[in-house]
């Protein structure tokens, strides 16, 4: 079991942290300490957001929205709480530009469909870049199949950082739209995003930012940023699975047409024609996951008793000690930018040994939990001509210790494919 580490985080020692993750607690192959390296594709979820599904669960389920009685009253003020505390988390200036989706996934299709339907035609351009995530590439692929519209993308240096000269040529085309993320999921670079959507915006594009990496890791304002779409899912940032949300400017949420249809979504409905509900509800088609809503608030109440600087602070630790451990094993190759310039990711590469046999030696001899495959994002392998990396990834619960059992993990895959 690994206990020990000199770091703290908001005054609280990452010991006593991880007590709040029962899983980290857990065994894996017999007696061997579960060590998780994987938080970029899921984190953990401490014991207040399983306690806070849990209580609601427990006492105050009701359908929401449709009660007059005092349980789906509660269910619904729970429900309309927690989309205040994620409207807060990102300071976004009112709670009715968060829309509760199922994950970034979801918040990214549904701009697509509804803001893309009614303002992309053929020849309009839209600049996404090379290290998306399936997520934010495939619904425009899409978009641009139903409409005629163009796909540029923004290419990567060998380092792993976007080519900011080319996406000021891409701009002078004047593209009707630009969607990249903030941090990417492979080579765990962060974007300069603020500058990237103000020269959009020069060049009158929509900006739509993918924060699924960078909600968890980094503190978020969107009013700074000026984002016009945001998107995250709450289960990388110690929420539950099966939520997220799509923050975006009033206007143009208030001008996009309904993605879906149904219940709580509509004002009025008659045989042949309805009206629709007021934001956030028009894009809130049927009951919502009311449990992970209020689990996802109490993830953001955690997040932000750590203080999302010092969650940033810590991991920057943990990253600088892992590179300069990983860089120290003969024959591992990483990928990205150098500590400064990234988030609590690493994608690495061990000579003679395929990441799908190194992440199952990881698991069977030392219980380390990566993630090795494309990641979800084949036009990056493709960049640099890869298959497939191994990927470690970090969180607030993560230590040094765990790091050097990586290390150790790794040596013992060279012995075993030498
Ligand atoms: N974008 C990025 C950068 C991601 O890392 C991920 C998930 O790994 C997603 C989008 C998709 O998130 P979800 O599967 O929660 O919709």
């Amino acid at each position: 079991m690994v206990t020990s580490t000199s770091n703290s985080l908001a005054g609280r020692t990452i010991a006593e942290i991880r007590k709040d993750f029962p899983i980290l607690e857990r065994t894996v192959h017999g007696n061997k300490p579960f060590i998780f390296l994987d938080s970029a594709a899921s984190s953990q979820k401490p014991i207040p957001v399983l306690e806070a599904m849990d209580h609601y669960y427990r006492y105050s389920h009701a359908n929401v929205h449709r009660g007059v009685y005092e349980v789906s009253e509660e269910a619904t003020a729970a429900l309309e709480k927690a989309r205040v505390k994620i409207a807060r988390f990102i300071h976004a200036r009112q709670s009715k530009q968060v829309i509760f989706t199922r994950n970034t996934t979801e918040g990214i299709n549904l701009v697509a469909y509804s803001w893309g339907s009614a303002n992309i035609q053929a020849g309009d351009l839209i600049i996404l870049t090379e290290m998306e995530h399936h997520s934010n590439l495939v619904p425009w692929q899409l978009l641009a199949q139903r409409t005629g519209a163009r796909l540029e993308f923004v290419p990567v240096t060998d380092d792993g950082q976007l080519r900011l000269d080319i996406y000021t040529q891409l701009l002078e085309q004047q593209p009707k739209l630009v969607a990249f993320t903030q941090m990417s999921n492979v080579l765990g670079t962060i974007n300069p995003a603020k500058a990237m959507i103000a020269q959009a915006h020069a060049a009158g594009a929509v900006v739509l930012l993918d924060a699924a990496q960078s909600a968890p890791h980094l503190p978020l304002d969107v009013q700074e940023l000026d984002a016009d779409f945001v998107c995250f899912s709450a289960h990388k940032m110690l929420g539950p699975t099966g939520i997220g949300i799509l923050y975006g400017k009033k206007a143009l949420l208030e001008a996009m047409p309904p993605f879906m249809g149904g219940g709580d979504m509509i004002r009025t409905v008659k045989l042949h024609e309805s009206t629709w509900n007021d934001l956030p509800w028009k894009f809130e088609a049927g009951t919502p996951a009311i449990a992970e809503a209020i689990g996802f608030g109490a993830a953001v109440d955690y997040l932000n008793a750590l203080g999302m600087d010092t969650v940033r602070q810590h991991e920057q630790e943990i990253t600088t000690y892992a590179l300069e451990a990983l860089q120290a094993v003969p024959g591992v190759t990483i990928y990205g930018p150098e500590a400064s310039l990234r988030g609590g990711v690493i994608s690495f590469n061990v000579q003679d040994v395929h990441p799908h046999d190194l992440a199952t030696i990881l698991d069977q001899e030392v219980g380390v939990a990566v993630r090795a495959g494309h990641h979800c994002a084949q036009p990056l392998m493709d960049r640099y001509d890869l298959a497939a990396t191994a990927r470690a990834s970090f969180y607030i619960y993560t230590v040094k210790e765990e790091v050097d059992i990586l290390v150790q993990g790794l040596q013992k895959a060279q012995q075993i494919f030498h």
